[in-house]
């Protein structure tokens, strides 16, 4: 399936998860056995030459696992706060209303890891930013940035453009 056919797949929901917003929601792709390979195929074609991918809890653990299996790589989840079992690395970032943090376990990550990272949308890019610069803080090389779906008007692409990475997405 062509990145085309797979935009019709991801089902629009109003107002979630507040009013006025259009939230992309990704489980009727996910569910789709054929829909969901190609994803993942898609992704992994342009996640080439990625000696890890770090995807963000929770919907990029799904594609961003399926990635690194279909590469033969590891993957870095990087992980909201309190989850891992080990000392941690974090990093604070400012949402719409108030603030988030994500962690990881910087034993994951060796001096110089070519990482890539995967989540589902990028909509403002603030949450790829702070993995971005989590994994870096951690000695990975973090060179490009692979979503499924784009929220162009959002801007988060070009953020991360301008902070240095590689960005594509399969669909705006
Ligand atoms: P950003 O930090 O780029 O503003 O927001 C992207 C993060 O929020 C991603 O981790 C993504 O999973 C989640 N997100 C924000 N809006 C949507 C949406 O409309 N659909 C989905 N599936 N995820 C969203």
């Amino acid at each position: 399936m062509s990145p085309d056919d797979l935009k019709t797949l991801i089902r629009s929901v109003p107002d979630f998860p507040a009013p006025g917003v259009l939230f992309r929601d990704i489980t009727t792709l996910i569910a789709h056995g054929e829909g969901l390979r190609a994803a993942v195929h898609h992704l992994a074609a342009r996640a080439e030459g990625a000696q890890a991918i770090a995807g963000m809890e929770a919907r990029g653990f799904i594609f961003g696992a399926a990635v690194a299996i279909e590469l033969g790589v590891g993957f870095v989840p990087v992980r909201k706060p309190g989850k891992l079992p080990v000392p941690t690395i974090g990093v604070d970032y400012d949402l719409e209303y108030g603030t988030d943090r994500l962690e990881i376990d910087p034993g994951a990550i060796s001096p110089g890891l070519k990482v890539a990272i995967v989540d589902d949308l990028i909509a403002t890019g603030g949450t790829a930013l702070a993995a971005a610069e989590l994994l870096r803080t951690a000695g990975a090389a973090v060179t490009e940035a692979l979503f499924v779906i784009d929220l162009p008007d959002l801007g988060g692409a070009d953020r991360l453009r301008a902070s240095g990475l590689s960005v594509e997405a399969l669909m705006a």
